[in-house]
């Protein structure tokens, strides 16, 4: 069992992850799966600002949840 509340590890927010139970959804599922490089570079959730902070500079476009589009 692991309820122990999450920390950001960019700001040190507490995260509360949502998705504890499997019938839970969380709030984090509604966005883009970050690329594997940044899951690596974090090992866990983040909070939300950061989340969508890192999606950005992933070039990823969270609002709409749609893969960047690749520049030429
Ligand atoms: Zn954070």
């Amino acid at each position: 069992m692991n309820s122990t509340p999450s920390i950001c590890p960019i700001c040190h927010a507490p995260v509360k992850c949502g998705a504890q139970a499997p019938d839970q959804q969380c709030w984090c599922m509604q966005y883009p799966p970050l690329p594997a490089s940044v899951i690596q570079e974090t090992q866990t959730c983040l909070c939300e600002s950061c989340l969508q902070d890192r999606l950005q500079r992933a070039g990823i476009d969270w609002q709409t949840g749609k893969d960047p589009i690749p520049k030429k």
